[in-house]
């Protein structure tokens, strides 16, 4: 993908989007629909090495199904594509990365990649974004920078001194990486499911653990309900809370003969990890060679510390997508917009907030 300015960053736009995954593009394809301009007008600078966001990192067996359904970007049906016709036998990161740049390509959206955003500070009349390519002065900016290189692993006495092997989500590679080993995922949300149930039949066992009991839930408002929550916490700058915990895990045919045959049946947690295992509230041991912590991520906003943004809570108070310690940031992607139908829709509102900042009207 070309960038401007012979593919570094310019030194100045009206606007910065950094990340240029779902929300990014999204906000992106809006400005430009809004009347904004690839580069004097606004930039979307991400580090990854390809088009894609996140996805271009997930693991290689994940496929685009009933628990993983990316929602089309706006502007993409015209170009005739859609993710809901997309190959399921494709593995999600090709697809995703393959569908992303197309769309680049054909909005003309001059995606300048890799550039890393080290900082964002408050120069007075403006915002200066800090890149490892250079410094990009900015009236606007727009953080969509994702969850995907903070993974939350919880604390645990002992865990230190496990002698077999412990991954986070963005390390699961696959499957046959864990060929033979007695294997516990830890977490209760769609990327735990998705690892036991690739891990039956290949590991030697496993064996599921999750602080809260697991519920498959068929109800089209739960995930209504669990936005609404995530929103709340946002404008109240709390800590935003796993929106899987609000919605439970989806009553597919698949999952349900899984747990039936005793595949997705949690335990509750361990309360301790041994050089050799997990030792129980009951006083058991199970020995483990194998711990994958699908244990959620927490938004990346270490880049967005100059400017103080954190509430006494612990969260960042953000208001319709907007930073209400900063009105010139916006969050993209951020708690209650924290999917791909989340992250479009946050698209269109923020940009149009963003034209109304800059003073053009929107
Ligand atoms: P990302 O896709 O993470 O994009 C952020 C971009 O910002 C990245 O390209 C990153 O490189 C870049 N970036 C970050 N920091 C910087 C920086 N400092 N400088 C420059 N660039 C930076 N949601 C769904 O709706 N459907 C699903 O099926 C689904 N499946 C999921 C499966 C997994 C395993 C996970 C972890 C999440 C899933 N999600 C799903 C939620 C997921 O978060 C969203 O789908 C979507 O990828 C979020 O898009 P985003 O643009 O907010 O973030």
């Amino acid at each position: 993908m070309e960038g401007v300015l012979g593919g570094g960053p310019p030194e100045a736009a009206d606007v910065v989007v950094i990340g240029a995954g779902q929300a990014g593009l999204s906000v992106a394809w809006h400005l430009r629909r809004l009347g904004l301009e690839p580069g004097a007008g606004f930039v979307a600078l991400d580090r990854g090495p390809d088009s894609g966001g996140a996805w271009q990192f997930r693991w290689e067996s994940l496929r685009l199904d009933d628990a993983h359904k990316v929602d089309d970007l706006p502007g993409m049906r015209e170009m005739g594509l859609s993710f809901a016709t997309a190959d399921p036998a494709r593995p999600a990161r090709e697809v995703v990365r393959d569908y992303y740049e197309r769309y680049e390509r054909w909005f003309g959206l001059n995606v300048v990649r890799p550039v890393r955003v080290t900082s964002v500070s408050d120069e007075g009349t403006g915002l200066l974004v800090a890149t490892d390519k250079g410094d990009v002065a900015a009236r606007v900016v727009v953080n969509a920078s994702g969850t995907w290189a903070r993974p939350f692993r919880p604390y645990f006495a002992g865990a230190a001194d496990f002698r077999g092997v412990q991954v986070s989500t963005p390390e699961y590679r696959s499957a046959e990486d864990f060929a033979g080993m007695r294997v516990l995922v830890v977490g209760g949300g769609t990327s735990a499911v998705g690892f036991l149930r690739e891990l039956e039949g290949v590991a030697a066992s496993t064996v599921w653990a999750t602080r809260r009991p697991v519920g498959f839930v068929d109800d089209p408002q739960a995930g209504v309900r669990a936005v609404r929550r995530a929103d709340e916490a946002a404008r109240a700058g709390l800590p935003l809370p796993s929106i899987i915990s609000g919605t439970g895990l989806p009553a597919t045919p698949e999952n349900l003969a899984a747990r039936d045959r005793g595949l997705l049946v949690a335990r509750p947690m361990f309360t301790a990890i041994e050089p050799d295992g997990v030792r129980w509230a009951d006083g058991s041991l199970t020995p483990v060679d194998a711990i994958v912590w699908a244990t959620g991520f927490r938004s990346e906003l270490t880049h967005l510390a100059p400017l103080r943004l954190r509430e006494p809570g612990g969260g960042v108070r953000v208001e319709n997508g907007r930073a209400v310690r900063e009105p010139r940031l916006f969050l993209a992607g951020f708690g209650p917009q924290a999917s791909t139908i989340g992250a479009n829709r946050a698209g269109r509102a923020i940009a149009r907030q963003v034209m109304a900042e800059l003073g053009t009207g929107a």
